[in-house]
């Protein structure tokens, strides 16, 4: 390909509103355009990349098993109200109506239509267990569009859905996803993490995230280094930390003590003296409509996510100052867990162990010391509703945890029988018996991961594509177009790198060398070939996108050498 026929219009200026490092530079190399919030164009560069994910996802769910198949993006309200999914699924999904007035939506996920798929295909334990798999688009009306193509409203999507006889077999085709998963990933270039993410609500069911490890990520993930543990922030666990007050447990009772003014547990530890991990955190949240008190450890963070599973509650949030105000006659900086009548207590459970306490006095620039857990105050249950932090033991091998972020790219979920029992997927089992299907989904986000290879893969310039995303392999630049000795070994050298099958662009255009090697590394191409003055000698320069000098070689030599290289670089991420 010519660059000067390619479409791959490279912007100079960082665009304002692009938050991340991959927003920008897939704006400005040209690979794509924004339509408006959430919605993106693919330029042919950043098409030619898709294109390349997709294959390598392609090859590892048929390499599984899995059959691709292409579901409808317009979809019938009926299916998703017999899932009940209609309601739950609120203002992230597009529902439109037909010239009947009938509701349709445009497919968030297709759980529903799968399994509906399902129970007309699937009649007996002969045709299982399947797995199917397409990919397309997907729409949801996020709350936040954010970061380019990694949370958009249209976004591609690789979604994966097995069916098997019982749970043992969904066991096997999980198990069968998440290898098939650390080889899609593994073959992008990402550094990434297979971490647990929520079960969901139906106990026993798991569920997996893979994270690929990037600072401006959304996603938080605990892990430990000495054993395998790795979880999602929302659900990481951690083995208790005590600590042990060195003061003086002055024993008897709770003492009022004056704190004007004084509201966050730093602000109470600095006047009190006392370590904020001595201090008793309460929050007022309100669950389904019913208010509970959260209590924590002064140093902790309660988990809205972990505290929303233990009530069972479908929606949960802070109790605002008013409704705080209503229920407790107080400021929530004075909120305490003595004396609260009426409001259901949930403790952390770190907080049982401790003694001689502070906390919130219920009364405005009051707070009570020397509070004993279970004595002074009491809860209705005790759960794990703390974010775990960096330090804490890990609850397999007590080692320490560490934290980092990252972006989502993949997700496995084991449904178990959600949506077949919901939609009465059955099959006829040997002994003739009907049963449930049991079902898992695995999703992949493409453009997300192109983002994400992005994040990882950069530097001051430009992209540095893996050589088997990359869009071509191999840029020739012609450092003037006018010198026809250059332009006659670039031809040859793009004839030939092309007959060994490497996808090259050759810089035509008729622009300085600068603009042409700042083109090259804002694209990324992996391997700069720069035809200048030293032709006359027969030389060429080769230059790795991810090293800073060239070398020379000899324009026949210099064939065999991209090659190699290219070759080599393939191997390393074939896996
Ligand atoms: P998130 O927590 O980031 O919203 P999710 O749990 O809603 O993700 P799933 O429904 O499991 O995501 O979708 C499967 C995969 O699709 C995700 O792992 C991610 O790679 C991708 N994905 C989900 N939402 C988006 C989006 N808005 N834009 C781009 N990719 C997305
Ligand atoms: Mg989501």
């Amino acid at each position: 390909m010519k660059a000067s026929e390619l479409m791959a219009p490279t912007l100079r200026e960082v665009s304002a509103d692009a938050e991340t490092i991959s927003q920008q530079l897939l704006l400005r190399g040209g690979f794509v355009r924004r339509v408006m919030s959430g919605v993106y164009t693919y330029l042919p560069l950043g098409w030619r990349v898709v294109r390349k994910i997709e294959a390598i996802v392609r090859r590892e769910m048929d390499r599984a098993g899995a059959q691709e198949i292409m579901l409808p993006i317009l979809q019938p309200a009926e299916v998703w109200r017999e899932t009940g999914r209609w309601d739950v699924y609120g203002e992230e999904m597009f529902r439109l109506k037909d010239r009947r007035n009938r509701d349709l939506c445009l497919g968030p996920t297709h759980e529903e239509l799968i399994t509906d798929l399902a129970r007309r295909e699937i009649k007996s334990y002969r045709q299982l267990p399947v797995m199917l798999y397409q990919v397309q688009n997907k729409y949801r009306d996020e709350l936040r569009p954010r970061a380019g193509l990694i949370r958009g409203r249209e976004f591609i999507m690789k979604d994966l859905y097995s069916f098997d006889r019982d749970t043992a077999g969904l066991e096997v085709s999980y198990r069968k996803m998440l290898e098939a998963y650390q080889r899609v990933f593994t073959s992008c270039g990402l550094t990434f993490r297979v971490v647990e993410a929520d079960p969901g609500a139906i106990g026993g069911h798991r569920s997996h995230e893979v994270v690929a490890l990037v600072d401006s990520g959304e996603a938080e993930v605990a892990y430990c280094d000495r054993c395998s543990y790795a979880a999602n922030l929302e659900t990481a666990t951690s083995g208790s930390t005590p600590k042990s007050w060195p003061g003086v447990n002055q024993g008897g009772k709770p003492k009022l003590v004056s704190t004007p003014g004084v509201k966050s547990i730093e602000e109470v530890s600095d006047f009190l003296g006392v370590p904020s991990w001595q201090t008793v955190k309460t929050l007022l949240f309100i669950a389904d409509g019913e208010p509970v008190a959260a209590l924590v450890r002064g140093d902790r963070h309660v988990s809205e996510f972990k505290l929303r599973r233990v009530l069972g509650a479908a929606t949960l949030a802070m109790a605002s100052d008013q409704e705080t105000e209503r229920l407790v006659r107080t400021k929530p900086g004075y909120l305490g867990p003595v004396g609260l009548n009426g409001i259901k207590v949930i403790a952390d459970a770190e907080v049982p162990a401790l003694r001689s306490v502070v906390v919130g006095a219920n009364q405005e620039g009051f707070h009570l010391v020397n509070v004993d857990p279970g004595e002074d105050f009491i809860w209705d249950e005790v759960a794990d509703i703390r974010i775990v932090q960096a330090g804490d033991p890990c609850p397999q091998c007590g080692g320490p945890l560490a934290t980092v972020r990252g972006i989502e790219v993949g997700h496995l979920f084991q449904l178990g029988t959600k949506y077949t029992s919901a939609l009465g997927a059955v099959y006829t089992d040997e002994a003739g018996r009907e049963q449930l299907l049991v079902m898992g989904s695995y999703g992949i986000g493409i453009g997300r991961t192109m983002a994400a290879v992005v994040e990882q893969h950069h530097d001051a310039n430009g992209i540095i594509w893996p050589v088997n995303l990359a869009p071509f392999q191999v840029v020739i630049v012609t450092t003037n177009q006018r010198a026809q000795a250059q332009v006659e070994i670039a031809k040859e050298l793009y004839f030939r790198l092309s007959k060994l099958g490497w996808e090259v662009v050759w810089d035509d255009r008729d622009e300085r060398a600068g603009i042409k090697f700042a083109d090259a590394d804002l694209i990324g191409y992996p391997i700069r070939v720069t035809v200048g003055k030293k032709v006359e000698q027969g030389q060429v320069d080769i230059k790795l996108r991810s090293e800073k000098s060239d070398t020379s070689w000899s324009w026949e030599s210099a064939v065999g050498y991209i090659d190699g290289l290219l070759q080599d670089s393939l191997k390393a991420l074939s896996s």
